[in-house]
């Protein structure tokens, strides 16, 4: 989608240093982290959002979940325990409206979030 900056790096218009990436899926770490190890998990597909999830592309977020294990195992975050966050809409703070994980961890972090 034209002006989307996930769908410039999905596209490699923008340079990423990308953890991970396949046809369907880009990791890459997050330019503000919040937490020693923030990671971005991202379906190529410009899909807006959480509420624009169904049927017809469900799979690359179960794609996406198969592909996060792996991200935390080899940032080295797996074993003391990560966080994955989707942000969605204003009041969850998004502010990228396209699908995105956030794989949080290197830190003990707090509940519930604020
Ligand atoms: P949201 O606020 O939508 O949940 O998360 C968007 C995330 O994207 C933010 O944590 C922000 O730091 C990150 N971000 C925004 N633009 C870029 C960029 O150009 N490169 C990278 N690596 N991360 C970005
Ligand atoms: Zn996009």
């Amino acid at each position: 989608m034209d002006g989307c900056i996930f769908c410039k790096i999905a596209n490699h218009e923008i340079e990423v240093a990308a953890l991970y990436e396949d046809d369907d899926v880009i990791a890459f770490p997050d330019i503000n982290p919040v937490a020693p190890v923030h990671i971005l998990a991202v379906p190529k597909d410009h899909i807006p959002g959480i509420g624009d999830v169904g049927p017809e592309n469900s799979g690359i977020v179960a794609r996406i979940w198969e592909v996060i294990p792996s991200l935390a195992a080899e940032s080295g975050i797996a074993e003391d325990g990560f966080r994955v966050v989707a942000n969605s809409g204003d009041d969850a703070g998004q502010s990228v409206p396209h699908l995105h994980f956030h794989v949080l961890g290197g830190r003990r972090m707090g509940w519930p979030p604020g």
